[in-house]
Protein backbone atom coordinates (compact mmCIF):
# COMPACT_ATOMS: atom_id res chain seq x y z
CA UNK A 1 0.00 0.00 0.00
CA UNK A 2 1.76 3.43 -0.76
CA UNK A 3 1.92 6.00 1.94
CA UNK A 4 -0.45 8.91 1.20
CA UNK A 5 1.91 12.06 -0.19
CA UNK A 6 0.78 14.56 2.66
CA UNK A 7 1.48 11.42 5.24
CA UNK A 8 4.93 10.92 3.87
CA UNK A 9 5.40 14.75 4.14
CA UNK A 10 4.14 14.98 7.94
CA UNK A 11 7.12 12.18 8.92
CA UNK A 12 9.95 13.79 6.34
CA UNK A 13 9.21 17.10 8.62
CA UNK A 14 10.71 15.29 11.40
CA UNK A 15 13.73 16.11 9.26
CA UNK A 16 13.12 19.76 10.62
CA UNK A 17 16.15 22.41 10.25
CA UNK A 18 18.24 20.92 11.86
CA UNK A 19 17.37 22.75 15.07
CA UNK A 20 17.76 20.78 18.13
CA UNK A 21 14.53 20.08 19.80
CA UNK A 22 13.98 19.58 23.66
CA UNK A 23 10.57 19.94 24.39
CA UNK A 24 9.19 16.50 22.75
CA UNK A 25 6.26 14.81 23.89
CA UNK A 26 5.40 11.41 24.98
CA UNK A 27 2.47 11.71 22.52
CA UNK A 28 4.84 12.62 19.71
CA UNK A 29 7.59 10.52 20.57
CA UNK A 30 5.43 7.31 20.37
CA UNK A 31 3.97 8.56 16.87
CA UNK A 32 7.31 8.68 15.73
CA UNK A 33 8.22 5.54 17.46
CA UNK A 34 5.12 2.97 15.61
CA UNK A 35 5.75 4.73 11.76
CA UNK A 36 6.58 2.19 9.55
CA UNK A 37 10.06 0.68 10.07
CA UNK A 38 11.34 2.03 6.66
CA UNK A 39 10.46 5.26 7.36
CA UNK A 40 11.58 5.49 10.82
CA UNK A 41 14.98 4.20 9.98
CA UNK A 42 14.96 6.08 7.21
CA UNK A 43 14.64 9.11 9.31
CA UNK A 44 17.17 8.09 12.23
CA UNK A 45 19.94 7.42 8.90
CA UNK A 46 19.26 11.14 7.47
CA UNK A 47 19.37 12.51 11.14
CA UNK A 48 22.70 9.97 11.66
CA UNK A 49 23.93 10.83 8.68
CA UNK A 50 23.97 14.75 9.65
CA UNK A 51 25.90 15.10 12.57
CA UNK A 52 28.21 11.59 12.15
CA UNK A 53 30.06 9.18 10.04
CA UNK A 54 27.64 6.84 9.73
CA UNK A 55 30.42 4.18 8.95
CA UNK A 56 32.50 5.34 12.63
CA UNK A 57 31.33 3.49 15.80
CA UNK A 58 32.60 4.97 18.85
CA UNK A 59 34.62 1.81 20.94
CA UNK A 60 34.50 2.80 24.62
CA UNK A 61 36.05 0.56 27.57
CA UNK A 62 34.52 -0.06 31.21
CA UNK A 63 36.57 -1.27 34.00
CA UNK A 64 34.90 -1.61 37.41
CA UNK A 65 37.48 0.19 40.28
CA UNK A 66 35.30 -0.49 42.75
CA UNK A 67 32.86 -3.65 42.66
CA UNK A 68 30.35 -4.76 44.92
CA UNK A 69 28.93 -4.03 48.59
CA UNK A 70 26.82 -0.94 47.16
CA UNK A 71 24.19 0.41 49.88
CA UNK A 72 21.81 1.30 46.88
CA UNK A 73 18.47 -1.10 46.30
CA UNK A 74 18.54 -1.25 42.42
CA UNK A 75 16.42 -4.40 41.69
CA UNK A 76 18.52 -4.54 38.10
CA UNK A 77 22.37 -4.69 39.82
CA UNK A 78 24.31 -7.33 40.85
CA UNK A 79 26.44 -5.14 43.11
CA UNK A 80 23.88 -4.06 45.51
CA UNK A 81 24.48 -5.45 49.09
CA UNK A 82 20.29 -5.96 48.90
CA UNK A 83 20.95 -8.67 46.76
CA UNK A 84 22.57 -12.28 46.89
CA UNK A 85 24.68 -12.16 43.34
CA UNK A 86 27.49 -13.72 44.37
CA UNK A 87 29.64 -10.48 43.65
CA UNK A 88 32.58 -10.36 46.31
CA UNK A 89 32.93 -6.53 47.34
CA UNK A 90 36.22 -4.76 46.96
CA UNK A 91 38.46 -1.76 47.67
CA UNK A 92 38.68 1.01 44.75
CA UNK A 93 41.84 -0.02 43.09
CA UNK A 94 45.02 1.50 43.03
CA UNK A 95 45.58 4.25 40.68
CA UNK A 96 48.51 2.53 38.71
CA UNK A 97 46.24 -0.63 37.75
CA UNK A 98 43.61 1.35 36.50
CA UNK A 99 46.23 3.10 34.10
CA UNK A 100 47.47 -0.14 33.26
CA UNK A 101 43.85 -1.12 32.47
CA UNK A 102 43.85 2.20 30.20
CA UNK A 103 47.05 1.64 28.53
CA UNK A 104 45.87 -1.84 27.93
CA UNK A 105 41.91 -0.94 26.51
CA UNK A 106 43.93 2.30 24.32
CA UNK A 107 46.39 -0.65 22.66
CA UNK A 108 42.51 -2.70 21.55
CA UNK A 109 41.60 0.51 20.04
CA UNK A 110 39.30 2.24 22.60
CA UNK A 111 38.98 6.00 22.57
CA UNK A 112 37.32 6.16 25.64
CA UNK A 113 37.85 4.73 29.26
CA UNK A 114 35.11 4.83 31.81
CA UNK A 115 35.30 3.73 35.42
CA UNK A 116 32.70 2.60 37.20
CA UNK A 117 32.65 2.84 41.30
CA UNK A 118 29.75 0.90 43.30
CA UNK A 119 28.63 3.72 45.69
CA UNK A 120 25.47 5.48 46.61
CA UNK A 121 27.90 8.52 45.72
CA UNK A 122 31.94 8.84 46.76
CA UNK A 123 33.12 10.22 50.16
CA UNK A 124 35.46 12.67 50.13
CA UNK A 125 37.89 10.83 51.21
CA UNK A 126 37.86 8.98 48.10
CA UNK A 127 37.92 11.78 45.65
CA UNK A 128 41.44 12.25 45.47
CA UNK A 129 42.45 8.30 44.07
CA UNK A 130 39.17 9.21 41.61
CA UNK A 131 40.54 12.35 40.12
CA UNK A 132 43.93 10.73 40.04
CA UNK A 133 42.60 8.11 37.73
CA UNK A 134 41.20 10.55 35.20
CA UNK A 135 44.27 12.83 35.46
CA UNK A 136 46.66 9.44 34.38
CA UNK A 137 43.63 8.31 31.71
CA UNK A 138 43.58 11.69 30.31
CA UNK A 139 47.12 12.07 29.91
CA UNK A 140 47.48 8.71 27.85
CA UNK A 141 45.29 10.60 25.55
CA UNK A 142 42.09 9.07 25.78
CA UNK A 143 38.71 10.33 26.96
CA UNK A 144 37.26 9.88 30.39
CA UNK A 145 34.42 8.99 31.96
CA UNK A 146 33.04 7.79 35.90
CA UNK A 147 29.99 6.87 37.11
CA UNK A 148 30.33 6.96 40.64
CA UNK A 149 26.66 7.51 42.23
CA UNK A 150 25.32 10.89 43.07
CA UNK A 151 27.39 13.84 43.52
CA UNK A 152 27.61 17.13 45.63
CA UNK A 153 28.79 20.49 43.81
CA UNK A 154 32.16 20.60 45.39
CA UNK A 155 32.89 17.13 44.14
CA UNK A 156 31.65 17.69 40.53
CA UNK A 157 33.89 21.12 40.55
CA UNK A 158 37.10 18.36 41.57
CA UNK A 159 35.89 16.18 38.91
CA UNK A 160 35.95 19.00 36.33
CA UNK A 161 39.31 20.55 37.68
CA UNK A 162 40.63 16.95 37.42
CA UNK A 163 40.07 17.00 33.92
CA UNK A 164 36.61 14.54 33.43
CA UNK A 165 35.29 14.27 30.26
CA UNK A 166 31.91 12.32 30.49
CA UNK A 167 30.03 11.53 33.96
CA UNK A 168 27.63 8.57 33.68
CA UNK A 169 24.44 9.02 35.48
CA UNK A 170 21.81 6.56 33.80
CA UNK A 171 17.47 7.79 34.73
CA UNK A 172 17.52 3.65 34.60
CA UNK A 173 13.65 3.75 33.25
CA UNK A 174 10.66 5.80 33.12
CA UNK A 175 9.63 8.23 36.29
CA UNK A 176 6.07 6.01 36.82
CA UNK A 177 8.45 2.55 36.17
CA UNK A 178 11.32 3.95 39.16
CA UNK A 179 9.93 2.95 42.30
CA UNK A 180 9.37 -0.91 40.68
CA UNK A 181 13.12 -1.18 40.32
CA UNK A 182 14.32 1.35 43.57
CA UNK A 183 13.57 2.32 46.44
CA UNK A 184 16.87 3.96 47.47
CA UNK A 185 16.74 6.65 45.35
CA UNK A 186 14.66 8.34 43.30
CA UNK A 187 14.12 9.85 39.77
CA UNK A 188 14.71 13.17 40.89
CA UNK A 189 17.58 12.36 42.79
CA UNK A 190 19.37 11.17 39.46
CA UNK A 191 17.85 14.32 37.91
CA UNK A 192 19.49 16.41 40.41
CA UNK A 193 22.77 15.02 39.70
CA UNK A 194 22.74 15.21 36.44
CA UNK A 195 21.87 18.69 36.62
CA UNK A 196 25.07 19.18 39.40
CA UNK A 197 27.11 17.63 36.37
CA UNK A 198 26.17 19.81 33.22
CA UNK A 199 25.63 23.22 35.30
CA UNK A 200 30.21 21.81 36.17
CA UNK A 201 30.79 21.65 32.14
CA UNK A 202 31.16 17.81 32.11
CA UNK A 203 30.10 16.38 29.49
CA UNK A 204 26.69 14.16 30.30
CA UNK A 205 26.35 10.56 29.67
CA UNK A 206 23.08 9.07 30.63
CA UNK A 207 20.44 6.41 29.25
CA UNK A 208 18.96 3.44 30.43
CA UNK A 209 17.93 -0.02 30.99
CA UNK A 210 15.13 -1.97 28.91
CA UNK A 211 13.79 -5.25 29.52
CA UNK A 212 12.90 -4.99 33.34
CA UNK A 213 9.73 -6.16 33.30
CA UNK A 214 8.67 -2.10 31.54
CA UNK A 215 5.86 -1.33 29.32
CA UNK A 216 6.66 0.34 25.72
CA UNK A 217 5.50 3.33 26.98
CA UNK A 218 7.78 3.65 29.99
CA UNK A 219 10.95 2.87 27.41
CA UNK A 220 9.66 5.82 25.33
CA UNK A 221 9.00 7.96 28.38
CA UNK A 222 12.28 7.53 29.18
CA UNK A 223 14.16 8.79 26.38
CA UNK A 224 11.47 11.78 26.30
CA UNK A 225 12.96 12.12 30.06
CA UNK A 226 16.64 12.49 28.35
CA UNK A 227 15.50 14.43 25.12
CA UNK A 228 13.86 17.07 27.11
CA UNK A 229 16.63 17.81 29.45
CA UNK A 230 17.83 21.66 29.54
CA UNK A 231 20.57 19.98 27.41
CA UNK A 232 20.40 16.53 25.58
CA UNK A 233 22.95 14.16 26.89
CA UNK A 234 26.25 13.82 24.42
CA UNK A 235 26.16 9.89 25.59
CA UNK A 236 22.84 7.83 25.36
CA UNK A 237 23.63 4.39 26.81
CA UNK A 238 20.94 1.96 26.01
CA UNK A 239 21.14 -1.40 28.08
CA UNK A 240 18.94 -4.76 28.09
CA UNK A 241 19.03 -6.17 31.19
CA UNK A 242 21.43 -8.81 31.38
CA UNK A 243 19.89 -12.22 33.49
CA UNK A 244 21.11 -11.61 36.92
CA UNK A 245 20.18 -14.36 38.98
CA UNK A 246 19.87 -13.22 42.77
CA UNK A 247 18.32 -9.78 41.91
CA UNK A 248 14.75 -8.83 42.33
CA UNK A 249 14.46 -7.67 38.47
CA UNK A 250 15.11 -11.20 37.18
CA UNK A 251 11.57 -12.13 38.51
CA UNK A 252 9.68 -9.56 36.34
CA UNK A 253 11.55 -9.22 33.78
CA UNK A 254 10.71 -9.71 29.99
CA UNK A 255 12.73 -10.22 27.08
CA UNK A 256 13.01 -7.84 24.71
CA UNK A 257 11.38 -8.20 21.31
CA UNK A 258 14.37 -7.70 18.76
CA UNK A 259 12.63 -5.25 16.54
CA UNK A 260 10.81 -3.31 19.35
CA UNK A 261 14.50 -2.38 20.40
CA UNK A 262 15.60 -1.33 17.03
CA UNK A 263 12.60 1.52 16.81
CA UNK A 264 13.89 2.47 20.46
CA UNK A 265 17.34 2.97 18.98
CA UNK A 266 15.72 4.93 16.01
CA UNK A 267 13.86 7.05 18.45
CA UNK A 268 16.84 7.68 20.17
CA UNK A 269 18.50 8.94 17.33
CA UNK A 270 15.87 10.84 16.53
CA UNK A 271 14.85 12.53 19.61
CA UNK A 272 18.64 13.30 20.26
CA UNK A 273 20.31 13.59 16.76
CA UNK A 274 23.49 14.73 17.46
CA UNK A 275 23.96 12.01 20.90
CA UNK A 276 25.90 9.25 20.33
CA UNK A 277 23.81 6.39 21.22
CA UNK A 278 25.61 3.13 22.64
CA UNK A 279 24.87 -0.19 22.69
CA UNK A 280 25.77 -0.80 26.01
CA UNK A 281 24.67 -4.00 28.18
CA UNK A 282 23.01 -6.82 26.64
CA UNK A 283 24.69 -6.96 23.60
CA UNK A 284 26.76 -10.35 23.73
CA UNK A 285 22.98 -11.73 23.74
CA UNK A 286 22.54 -10.05 20.12
CA UNK A 287 23.22 -11.34 16.72
CA UNK A 288 25.10 -9.86 14.15
CA UNK A 289 22.35 -8.82 12.57
CA UNK A 290 20.46 -7.06 15.20
CA UNK A 291 23.68 -5.53 15.73
CA UNK A 292 23.88 -3.99 12.12
CA UNK A 293 20.21 -2.88 12.57
CA UNK A 294 20.81 -1.41 15.39
CA UNK A 295 23.46 0.25 13.61
CA UNK A 296 21.15 1.61 10.71
CA UNK A 297 19.03 2.99 13.01
CA UNK A 298 21.94 5.56 14.52
CA UNK A 299 23.51 3.42 16.51
CA UNK A 300 27.32 4.60 16.45
CA UNK A 301 29.12 3.69 20.04
CA UNK A 302 29.79 -0.18 21.70
CA UNK A 303 31.82 -1.08 24.73
CA UNK A 304 34.42 -3.56 23.84
CA UNK A 305 36.17 -5.88 25.74
CA UNK A 306 34.92 -9.40 27.46
CA UNK A 307 33.45 -7.71 30.72
CA UNK A 308 31.07 -5.33 31.06
CA UNK A 309 31.60 -4.36 35.02
CA UNK A 310 30.29 -7.97 36.37
CA UNK A 311 28.92 -9.24 33.10
CA UNK A 312 29.31 -10.62 30.27
CA UNK A 313 30.19 -8.65 26.40
CA UNK A 314 31.25 -9.70 23.13
CA UNK A 315 34.99 -10.14 22.62
CA UNK A 316 37.28 -7.57 20.80
CA UNK A 317 37.83 -9.69 18.41
CA UNK A 318 34.16 -10.58 17.39
CA UNK A 319 33.39 -6.63 17.35
CA UNK A 320 35.64 -5.95 15.10
CA UNK A 321 35.22 -8.39 12.66
CA UNK A 322 31.90 -7.49 12.45
CA UNK A 323 32.33 -4.06 11.54
CA UNK A 324 34.53 -5.46 9.06
CA UNK A 325 32.04 -7.57 7.73
CA UNK A 326 29.46 -4.41 7.77
CA UNK A 327 32.50 -2.57 5.98
CA UNK A 328 32.31 0.14 9.44
CA UNK A 329 35.15 1.03 10.95
CA UNK A 330 36.04 1.85 15.08
CA UNK A 331 36.36 5.49 15.12
CA UNK A 332 40.13 6.31 15.60
CA UNK A 333 39.25 9.54 17.69
CA UNK A 334 36.36 11.05 19.66
CA UNK A 335 33.13 11.02 17.10
CA UNK A 336 32.02 14.03 18.78
CA UNK A 337 35.02 15.90 16.39
CA UNK A 338 33.60 14.70 13.46
CA UNK A 339 30.28 16.53 13.68
CA UNK A 340 29.41 18.24 10.93
CA UNK A 341 26.18 20.26 11.28
CA UNK A 342 26.73 22.65 8.76
CA UNK A 343 25.07 19.99 5.97
CA UNK A 344 21.90 20.08 3.98
CA UNK A 345 18.75 19.09 6.06
CA UNK A 346 18.33 15.55 5.77
CA UNK A 347 21.57 14.64 3.73
CA UNK A 348 24.11 15.06 6.08
CA UNK A 349 27.60 13.97 4.41
CA UNK A 350 30.13 12.47 6.09
CA UNK A 351 34.04 13.41 6.02
CA UNK A 352 35.55 12.33 2.89
CA UNK A 353 38.54 12.58 4.21
CA UNK A 354 38.18 9.59 6.80
CA UNK A 355 40.56 7.24 7.16
CA UNK A 356 40.49 3.53 5.53
CA UNK A 357 38.77 0.38 7.67
CA UNK A 358 41.75 -0.74 10.23
CA UNK A 359 41.40 -4.73 9.52
CA UNK A 360 40.67 -7.49 12.20
CA UNK A 361 44.33 -8.23 12.52
CA UNK A 362 45.73 -4.42 12.86
CA UNK A 363 43.52 -4.60 15.99
S1 LIG B 1 24.01 2.51 42.59
FE1 LIG B 1 25.01 1.51 40.87
S2 LIG B 1 26.31 -0.07 41.79
FE2 LIG B 1 24.86 0.57 43.35
S3 LIG B 1 23.18 -0.92 43.25
FE3 LIG B 1 22.61 0.85 41.97
S4 LIG B 1 23.36 0.37 39.89
FE4 LIG B 1 24.36 -1.04 41.33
Amino acid sequence: MSVPRQAMGDRLSLLGTGDLRTDWTQEEAAAIHALPLPDLIFIAQCLHRRYFDPTEVETASLLSVKTGGCPEDCGYCSQSAHHKTGVKATKLMAVDQVIEEARRAKAGGATRFCMGAAWRGPKDRDMGQVCAMIEGVSALGMETCVTLGMLTEPQVERLGEAGLDYYNHNIDTSRAYYPEIATTRSMDDRLETLALVRAGGIKVCSGGIVGMGETMEDRIAMLVILATLEQHPESVPINVWNEIKGTPVMEKSRPVEPIAFVRLVALARILMPKSVVRLSAGRHAMSDELQALCFLAGANSIFTGDVLLTTGNPGRGKDFSLLEKLGMRAALRPVHEDVCDDSPAGVGLRPQSAPPAPTVEAQ
